[in-house]
């Protein structure tokens, strides 16, 4: 038995049964990651160390006789934008290289507790911009399936540690696509959750309207059981609503018949490579024969959504990254300067990269007097029409579905200076956190010539991250 392609569910029987020590499984995970990131460089850290010791103790409390959590000793990787106590966590910048949180985010607190045994911290995108893993001080991640690929962003790193068997599940952040992206490229589940489910304390703020924290796995239920203990509210993030939990693993089995699948046809229009679009239609077919009814729905909007986002986005974080100055947050500068100013130029200078930089000039130009009203106040106007529009079509349909990114991975290097078509790829994900609905990405094919996984999309009204799962659940069972 290979340990490191189990499910959650084999885990924990293997370990409950004693076919092998928590200690065996986390070494076949750790050499696994050791292997793997040679050739596709997705960790940023190692945490060997810290993994062992959680090991044995899972294997103390397993030969005491003690009854295990379902989380207990499964091994797991983190995006480096999650803090982690004691644990470098360098968001991918030159300007936190070195940064050592003094406490660890909710997420991590929560997964600690279950038990979960923690294999590393994963490459992501400079702060999480990005749509390919590229833009990062640790160098781009590889796409695990060619390495001449990109693994997609920002949370590749994440996705490629699913991908390559280093971990049973991981965590990323999805502002604008960088779980479902990734999760597509790499031809894994990846689950983006509604605005507020999961706490984002202690994960670094990207945009906070639209930052969402969610799971990568190999399957929908493995991320059903990662939700389910991660998902709730937490009086350190005041956007995390008191909505009930719902027993997302009980409910994950289930029927599609009768189930109203809209289908907007923006989602298939000549812009989407037309491999990923027949491999959509293909699955929503299968989806069909088992009883699931599509609709033709409009959804118009849609073409705004990019410009939006990237005037949203950028203002926000050029917000949220002004704490950064080489004093209270970031690393000092090589050189001084003279006075203050001259310390925040040097240190912001020296510490941030061409894309961050690039979207902190954008946002606080769409903040500043005079063109406030005219891009950013507008903005605003617009991303309500998007919500209504996502509202009006779950008043027709159960779920919405469509391809996750508009065309496969692409190869290293040919969108890294041109941030129009990087920022392209998020065309079809953008939508979704603007409206702040839950959307699940699972693999629905390959392309013929390189076999680069194509993913497809499920989207369904707020807090509906059951239904999205038992529908992915129900795919699974149909082609497997
Ligand atoms: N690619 C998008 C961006 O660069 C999304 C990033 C994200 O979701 N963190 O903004």
């Amino acid at each position: 038995m290979d340990l490191s392609e189990l499910s959650i569910d084999r885990v924990h029987e293997g370990l409950k049964n004693k076919e092998f020590s928590c200690v065996e499984l986390t070494k076949a995970h750790l050499e696994q990651a050791k292997a793997e990131n040679e050739k596709f460089n997705f960790m940023v850290t190692i945490t060997e160390e810290e993994a062992l010791e959680q090991a044995e103790k899972v294997d103390t409390k397993i030969a005491k006789g003690e009854e295990l959590g379902i989380l207990e000793g499964v091994p797991y990787c983190l995006k480096d934008i999650f803090c982690t106590k004691g644990i470098k966590t360098t968001f991918s910048s030159n300007f936190t290289r070195e940064f050592v949180p003094p406490y660890d985010a909710t997420v991590v607190k929560k997964l600690k507790d279950e038990g979960c045994v923690l294999i590393g911290k994963t490459n992501m995108d400079e702060f999480a911009c990005g749509a390919s893993t590229e833009y990062s001080v640790h160098g781009p991640s590889k796409n695990p399936v060619n390495p001449e690929y990109v693994t997609g962003g920002s949370s590749g790193g994440s996705a490629a540690a699913v991908a390559t068997n280093s971990c049973v599940f991981s965590l990323g952040t999805d502002t604008g696509g960088s779980i479902r992206q990734p999760a597509s490229f790499c031809g894994i589940v990846g689950l983006k959750n509604t605005y507020g489910r999961v706490s984002r304390s202690g994960v670094n703020s990207m945009a906070s309207s639209l930052d969402t924290i969610g799971p990568f796995a190999r399957n929908c239920k493995d991320a059903a059981y990662v939700l389910s203990k991660i998902a709730g509210q937490d009086h350190n993030d005041s956007t995390t609503p008191p909505e009930e939990v719902p027993d997302y693993v009980g409910k994950i089995d289930g029927d599609v018949r009768g189930l109203k699948i809209g289908v907007p046809k923006e989602f298939f229009d000549d812009k989407v490579d037309a491999e990923v679009s027949s491999a959509v239609k293909d699955a929503l077919k299968k989806l069909q024969d088992n009883g699931a009814e599509l609709v033709d729905v409009d959804f118009p909007s849609i073409k705004y959504a990019i410009a939006v986002y990237y005037i949203l986005c950028p203002a926000e974080l050029s917000a949220n990254l002004a704490r950064f100055d080489g004093i209270r947050y970031g690393s000092n500068p090589e050189t001084e300067g003279e006075g203050l100013v001259d310390y925040y130029f040097n240190a912001r200078g020296e510490g941030f990269g061409q894309e961050i930089k690039r979207r902190i000039m954008i946002g606080t130009y769409v903040l500043s007097a005079g063109y406030y009203d005219a891009y950013y106040k507008k903005a605003q106007k617009v991303r309500t029409m998007i919500i209504e529009e996502v509202n009006r079509i779950f008043e027709k349909v159960d779920v919405m579905v469509g391809p996750t990114s508009p065309f496969p991975a692409f190869k290293i290097g040919t969108k890294s200076n041109d941030p129009l078509q990087m920022y392209l790829a998020d065309a079809l994900t953008v939508p979704i956190n603007i409206a702040g609905v839950p959307s699940l990405n699972i693999p629905v094919g390959e392309t013929k010539e390189d076999s680069l996984p194509i993913g497809m999309q499920i989207i369904g009204p707020q807090f509906s991250e059951d239904l999205i799962l038992k529908v992915g659940r129900k795919y699974e069972g149909i082609v497997n």
